[in-house]
């Protein structure tokens, strides 16, 4: 992690803007792609949703939680203060959680369906808060340095924490993918939440496990720090990940950010 923990430390005389570009590939592997990304440059929020269920319910999952993401654009209208913000990523993901669970139990067939979701918002004020729940990732390249900004909610990162795996042993783990915290599978659900400060220069991905399954921390951190046209990067990242077997859907959205000039 940067060394910063709290958000809001920037002075109300820098401003902020970004740029982005985002995709999504359903890899070598799999029929379909059950995850879903929304990256809104003018909002500032970026998410990534990773579905799981059969007969097509991972796609119905990770989709309404985009769409309860998108929903939530309006709560952060305005200027929001970083507890606004926090108090929004959470509302969004909750509402998801409802929604996809009375989905469930409307259409029987979706039962037991759920999503990741990380949801990453940048505020022209110079910071950002990640409201988090599953094994959608966001890093931050910052000086030269990736850092990692989400904890998992897995059974490796369990034993990681442990300290009976490493991070690569938790990758190639056979059950790395198994999740201990999704939208969709229980009342309610507990949302991580990180905040920071932005700085310019500073770039997000954010990312489903297609990516961090296939690619380990420093092949995804060397790829992060070239300077290269966005869309080239997320490109190389999914062309990437797909070289490297592409046994899942591999979704990234990548944000740079920079000062915005003086009004
Ligand atoms: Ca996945």
């Amino acid at each position: 992690m940067p060394d910063e923990k709290q958000a809001s430390a920037n002075s109300a005389d820098h401003r902020f803007a970004w740029r982005c570009a985002s995709g999504s590939d359903v890899g070598r592997v799999r029929a379909s792609n059950e995850d879903a990304f929304w990256a809104d440059d003018a909002a500032g929020l970026f998410v990534v949703a990773d579905g799981m269920g059969g007969h097509a319910a991972g796609e119905v999952a990770s989709a309404l939680a985009v769409e309860c993401a998108a929903r939530g654009v309006d709560c952060l209208e305005g200027d929001p203060s970083v507890e606004d913000a926090r108090q929004c990523l959470t509302k969004a993901i909750l509402e998801a959680n409802e929604r996809i669970l009375s989905e469930g139990r409307t259409h029987p067939e979706h039962t037991g369906m759920g999503t990741t979701a990380t949801m990453l918002f940048l505020s022209s004020r110079g910071w950002y808060v990640i409201g988090h729940v599953g094994d959608s990732r966001a890093y931050l390249a910052r000086d030269d340095e990736v850092y990692r900004l989400t904890v998992d909610h897995t059974y490796v990162q369990e034993l990681v924490n442990q300290g009976r795996l490493t991070d690569e042993q938790a990758r190639i783990h056979p059950r790395s993918s198994l999740l201990t915290r999704a939208l969709g599978t229980q009342d309610t659900v507990p949302v991580d939440l990180y905040e920071g400060e932005l700085r310019a220069g500073d770039r997000f991905l954010v990312t489903s496990d297609g990516l961090t399954t296939m690619l380990s921390e420093a092949q995804i951190g060397s790829l992060l720090l070239q300077r290269r046209p966005l869309d080239d990067l997320v490109a190389a990242l999914v062309d990437a990940a797909n070289d490297a077997g592409g046994t899942d859907n591999t979704t990234a959205i990548v944000v740079d950010v920079e000062e915005a000039p003086a009004a």
